[in-house]
């Protein structure tokens, strides 16, 4: 028996495990045998409950993770001569690993700036319209995440208006929606407003995040996108052949919003963890906290003694940002914990 040490941390929602609602719905579908390769009934009921709750007629798939799930759909959205137009901190330019330039042949991402995470409008119109030649790769997506890299949410006038930018443009939009279930929690509107309602073509809806396994959502809004996307997803050697333990948690996750429930916690524990931390001296809060991640700046011997202290984080923002990051399963007792130690550090 291998003795799990590592206490509950900040550093990702994936060091999570697996929420009770995911868990208990993969015990179901493992009762006995099911159709291989998605043709079973657990991923039927997925999708139907999937177009339930965004209550219009999308194509669903299931990958089992979000690199395939954003590069395949940027790949099924363009051909080999576009290009992308993304955040220059956008997941898919930055930790990917080229994989969107990859699976589509050589589609280039091109970078648009913007604060706290979020892509301003008119760089997208001045990076769409930079160049018109054919010597240049042609536009034809717009890249948003939702929730951001950096823990803030587009609010749905937002993406509205990416998304009439997109169509006067003659361009698709994608949402990256790893942390979607955080940002929809902070909206708090039904998911049909932020997405197709706003002009997302695609989006990617991470499940991962949120609670379960393995296995993100790609549902394409504009259903003729989606065409041979089945054909990508094997080619890509993301078909399962015993999908339905992909999709099965979405079922545990859906039924009951126990997707909203988990990310409404999480993000409640940010947000406690925010107001902690503000109040240390030192310490300033880099964006606002819309989902469940706290940026700090804290200087360089607070954060390395915190890591000598055992605490896991990233800190890929400028010199001193460090990012906090709460899941499903954060507790009181570890933010307590975490505060404590910044405090006595401070000391
Ligand atoms: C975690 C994450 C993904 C998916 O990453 P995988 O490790 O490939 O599952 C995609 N986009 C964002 C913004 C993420 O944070």
């Amino acid at each position: 028996m291998i003795e799990n040490t590592l206490r509950r941390q900040f550093a990702s929602d994936n060091y999570s495990g697996i929420c009770p609602e995911a868990w208990q719905a993969m015990n179901e579908a493992n009762r006995g045998h099911a159709l291989p390769y998605g043709e079973d009934e657990y991923t039927q009921k997925a999708c139907d409950m999937l177009r339930d709750l965004f209550e219009t007629d999308c194509d669903v798939y299931f990958s089992f993770n979000g690199t395939a799930a954003n590069s395949l759909a940027l790949a099924s959205l363009c051909r080999s001569y576009h290009s992308i137009i993304g955040h220059t901190s956008a997941h898919v330019e930055t930790d990917e690993c080229g994989a969107p330039e990859f699976f589509s042949g050589g589609t280039k991402i091109l970078l648009a700036g913007g604060k706290d995470g979020k892509i301003d409008i008119d760089e997208v119109e001045r990076v769409a319209g930079k160049r018109t030649d054919i010597h240049y790769p042609k536009p034809r997506v717009i890249t948003i995440t939702q929730a951001t890299e950096f823990g803030t949410v587009y609010s749905v006038d937002e993406i509205q208006s990416i998304g009439e930018t997109a169509r006067r443009l003659g361009l698709k939009v994608h949402m990256d929606g790893a942390r979607f279930a955080n940002a929809a929690a902070a909206l708090n509107v039904p998911p049909k407003e932020m997405t197709w309602k706003a002009g997302v073509d695609v989006l990617c809806f991470g499940g991962v995040k949120n609670g379960s396994a393995v296995g993100e959502a790609i549902i394409f809004f504009s259903r003729d996108l989606s065409f041979e996307f089945d054909y990508r997803c094997k080619q890509a050697g993301q078909l399962s052949s015993k999908m339905r333990f992909l999709s099965a948690p979405w079922i545990g996750m859906l039924a009951g919003d126990a997707w909203l429930k988990h990310a409404r916690y999480a993000n409640g524990c940010a947000k406690k963890l925010e107001e902690r931390l503000r109040k240390i001296e030192g310490i300033c809060v880099l964006f606002p906290c819309q989902a469940n991640s706290v940026f700090v700046d804290m200087p360089l011997e607070m954060s390395s003694s915190l890591r000598e202290k055992g605490w896991h984080f990233y800190t890929f923002i400028g010199d001193k940002g460090v990012r906090f990051m709460c899941s499903w399963d954060t507790a009181d007792e570890d933010i307590d914990a975490l505060v404590k130690d910044i405090e006595e550090l401070k000391a």
